[in-house]
């Protein structure tokens, strides 16, 4: 508790966001099926036909470090919902901030309302999956899959009605509970150096703009308009549809071997070219094989172990294993350890410079010597390709992605002190590479130096502030990093 609160005073001092702001009152939760004052509508949609707004619900992330009071919470069913609320609350009366929250899987406070009167929305009932049908998978041939799917349909959802077709996304990051655009919005990536973030794999996306107008986005008809708004976070308009591009369905083996972090080291240049899926990390201040590096290959096996592949309910159960692919790419994310996380990704001819930065940092005499073994930390390594979009921390480059955790427990994620004290070191290692923070997880990171590594931030700017002159979708976070 105490170490959420210290948490909370930090980021209100550090990042001056309004995540606990005292002077609001946190009002009691109402049930959602409860009949509230509906709000008036200028709009020729009826609210009182197509859903409530909830009032006094407070919005909290996945591991309640975040929280904030919207004046109002909605949970649209449909585009025509969205556009509604959109038109409601951006108009010649009124231009309140708009907030749309995936899965609340964010480190950063980027999906939180942070004005008196904002309100925010939720698409979890907007989470179809449109096309294919099963009917037409006979026509659907290679070279032409695409699936369709409402944008709130969270990860672990597409992953489910995928392989009932046949199926799979190419890569996946490390859990799956988050919603489809919440993901692609920050960029969320798996590991593979040839293999590109989520927002890879999007083919075209339809959004509501703050004028309530329908936008569609796709890489063959307007590619310049596409590459800007798929990394939008959540500061051009809702996503509401996305066309992804997917595969015929997959096994993977995973493999977990522990290795003296040296010595892993030095294997490394053989392993990358081994290992297309690679992943590896260190537990400092542990002696002995304090390190682990994570394979996943291709398969034709049967799942292993027998009956239960790499999943326990809960858990990864074994370093060694074989499953359908999301099940080898992510774990289960509904439960286990909190954790509090930064990620940089540094240009991948910087990587090991970076790494040999931020691990002798870690062994220097005051620092081995301030360090409690209480405090469980983590350093990792993962590998994404170039991409084209230009928010994205893989804009046009081959990136390695340096991790730092500090684990908490099943109540509460790492001390945030011990946590900052590191990750800040972390950050300014990074910045001297040409860095970039992860949008969904800690940094400090202002305008001046993102303008430096994002060569269109002024671009992306200038269009967020033509299709929303009011900035609705903006927050604090946003405007410290963008305006
Ligand atoms: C336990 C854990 C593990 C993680 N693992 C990884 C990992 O392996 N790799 C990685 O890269 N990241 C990882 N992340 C970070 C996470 O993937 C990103 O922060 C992601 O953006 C969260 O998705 P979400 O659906 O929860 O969106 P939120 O956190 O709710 O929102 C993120 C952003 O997306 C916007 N947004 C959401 N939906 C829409 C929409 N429909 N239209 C417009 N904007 C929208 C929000 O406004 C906000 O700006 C992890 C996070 C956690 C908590």
């Amino acid at each position: 508790m105490v170490s959420v609160l210290v948490w909370g005073l930090y980021l209100s001092a550090a990042c001056a966001v309004t995540v606990c702001d005292a002077s609001i009152t946190p009002r009691t939760q109402v049930n959602s099926q409860e009949r509230l004052v509906t709000p008036q509508t200028n709009t020729s949609v009826n609210f009182d036909d197509i859903l409530y707004p909830i009032r006094g619900r407070v919005f909290r992330d996945w591991d309640q470090r975040h929280v904030c009071y919207p004046a109002e919470f909605y949970y649209p069913r449909s585009v025509d919902d969205i556009v509604a609320i959109v038109k409601e609350n951006n108009n010649a009366n009124a231009h309140r901030q708009i907030k749309v929250v995936g899965a609340g899987h964010s480190f950063s406070p980027i999906m939180i309302a942070d004005d008196r009167n904002a309100i925010m929305m939720s698409l979890d009932k907007v989470n179809k999956f449109l096309s294919p049908t099963m009917e037409a998978m006979d026509e659907y041939t290679e070279g032409d899959q695409l699936v369709t799917v409402e944008s709130g349909m969270r990860l672990w959802e597409l992953n489910e009605n995928l392989i009932h077709l046949g199926l799979a996304m190419e890569n996946l990051g490390a859990i799956t509970e988050q919603s489809v655009a919440g993901a692609f919005s920050t960029s969320t990536h798996g590991t593979g150096g040839s293999l590109g973030s989520l927002a890879t794999a999007v083919r075209g996306i339809k959004f509501v703009s703050a004028n309530g107008t329908l936008v569609s986005a796709s890489i063959d008809s307007n590619p310049e308009l596409f590459h800007a708004v798929v990394v939008g976070l959540g500061a051009i308009g809702v996503v509401v549809e996305v066309t992804l591009k997917v595969q015929p369905a997959y096994k993977l083996y995973r493999s977990q071997t522990k290795w003296d972090l040296d010595e892993l080291i030095h294997e490394l240049p053989v392993l990358l070219q081994r290992y297309e899926r690679l992943q590896w990390y260190w537990t400092p201040y542990v002696s002995g094989e304090n390190a682990v590096l994570l394979t996943r290959e291709a398969t034709d096996k049967a799942i292993e172990p027998a009956g239960m592949g790499c999943w326990n309910g809960t858990k990864v159960v074994t370093p060694t294993c074989v499953d359908i692919s999301n099940r080898v790419l992510s774990r289960d994310g509904r439960a286990g350890t909190l954790f509090t996380e930064m990620e940089q990704f540094i240009p991948i001819a910087h990587c090991m410079d970076a790494l040999n930065d931020f691990r002798a940092f870690q062994e220097m005499p005051e620092v081995v010597a301030a360090y409690n073994p209480k405090d469980k930390l983590f350093t990792g390594v993962r590998y994404v390709a170039a991409d084209k979009h230009w928010m994205s921390m893989m804009y046009e480059s081959d990136i390695c992605v340096i991790s730092f955790i500090a684990w908490g427990n099943t109540h509460e994620s790492g001390d945030s002190n011990v946590f900052k004290f590191y990750a800040q070191e972390l950050e300014r290692i990074s910045h001297r590479y040409g860095g970039r923070p992860h949008w969904g997880k800690m940094n400090w990171g202002t305008r001046a130096y993102f303008r430096t590594v994002y060569p269109r931030l002024d671009d992306f700017v200038q269009l967020q502030r033509s299709m929303d002159p009011n900035g609705i979708f903006m927050n604090q976070y946003l405007r410290e990093r963008l305006h």
